[in-house]
């Protein structure tokens, strides 16, 4: 669904990736995992179209991704950051809503929308009215990720999104997002600096370091390797 092809990317004299080949395929999840400033959301960014290469190519579905035809390949994606990535001003229901209503859905196809993805996110209905300073970290992100789906994506990018949950809130969203997944059969890619994570959720582990793919396969194969 996704390739890149010989991506190179720099900030400034910070070398981001470092010509990065990537095969994403369809209805599966891939999970970006490595240390800190691996490159790992760069990659994501580069999915999304927030940045560009200097060098090489990114494709969805064998077409470059080109910068005029940007709305339309974002519509195609649900991209989730940390705690949601919710507007503070705005509520849970407002923020998941914005994105409709700028395409003009009337009120009543929003409303339910929201209700069934509260359903399927496993999130209550009056948290939907509140603001996010008053919800809890997992509601957040539950938040997030009935904003990603309202326009329902074929493809779901998430950037750590469990990493600011405590461990008995992270173990409970990531075997419901294991539900979700496979369920929704999404094309997935999701970066994560817990293997155990990606281990369990993705089909494929992305193993990055100092923007290289330094390894890349199953839980199992990278298990097995020496
Ligand atoms: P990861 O997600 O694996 O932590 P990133 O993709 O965020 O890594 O970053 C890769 C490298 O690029 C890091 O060294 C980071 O500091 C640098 N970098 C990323 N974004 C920027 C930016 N906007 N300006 C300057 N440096 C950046
Ligand atoms: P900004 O993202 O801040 O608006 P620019 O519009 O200057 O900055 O673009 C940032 C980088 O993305 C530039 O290096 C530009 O050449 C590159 N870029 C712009 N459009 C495309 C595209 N369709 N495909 C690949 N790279 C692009």
């Amino acid at each position: 669904m996704f390739d890149l092809a010989h991506v190179s990317k720099r900030h400034g004299s910070t070398v981001a990736l470092d010509g990065i080949d990537l095969h994403v395929a369809r209805g599966c999840t891939t999970a970006l995992i490595g240390p800190s400033g691996a490159g790992k959301s760069t990659v994501l960014r580069m999915l999304v179209g927030l940045d560009w290469p200097d060098r090489g190519e990114v494709r969805f579905d064998g077409e470059p991704l080109q910068r005029q035809r940007l709305p339309e390949h974002r519509r195609r994606i649900g991209y989730v950051i940390q705690e949601g990535g919710l507007f503070p001003h705005l509520s849970a229901a407002d923020n998941a809503a914005l994105l409709a209503r700028t395409l003009g859905w009337p009120r009543e196809r929003i409303d339910a929308r929201l209700a069934e993805l509260a359903v399927l996110c496993r999130l209550p209905p009056d948290a939907l009215k509140r603001y996010p300073a008053e919800l809890s970290g997992g509601q957040r992100q539950r938040v997030g990720l009935v904003r990603a789906l309202m326009l329902d994506p074929p493809v779901l990018l998430l950037d750590e999104p469990l990493g600011a949950l405590d461990p008995v809130i992270r173990h409970e969203l990531q075997a419901q997002m294991r539900e979700l997944f496979a369920a929704l059969r999404k094309t997935v890619v999701m970066v994560t600096h817990d293997v155990a994570e990606a281990a369990y959720l993705a089909d494929t582990l992305v193993l990055l370091r100092s923007g290289r793919i330094v390894q890349q396969g199953s839980a199992r194969e990278l298990h097995d390797m020496p």
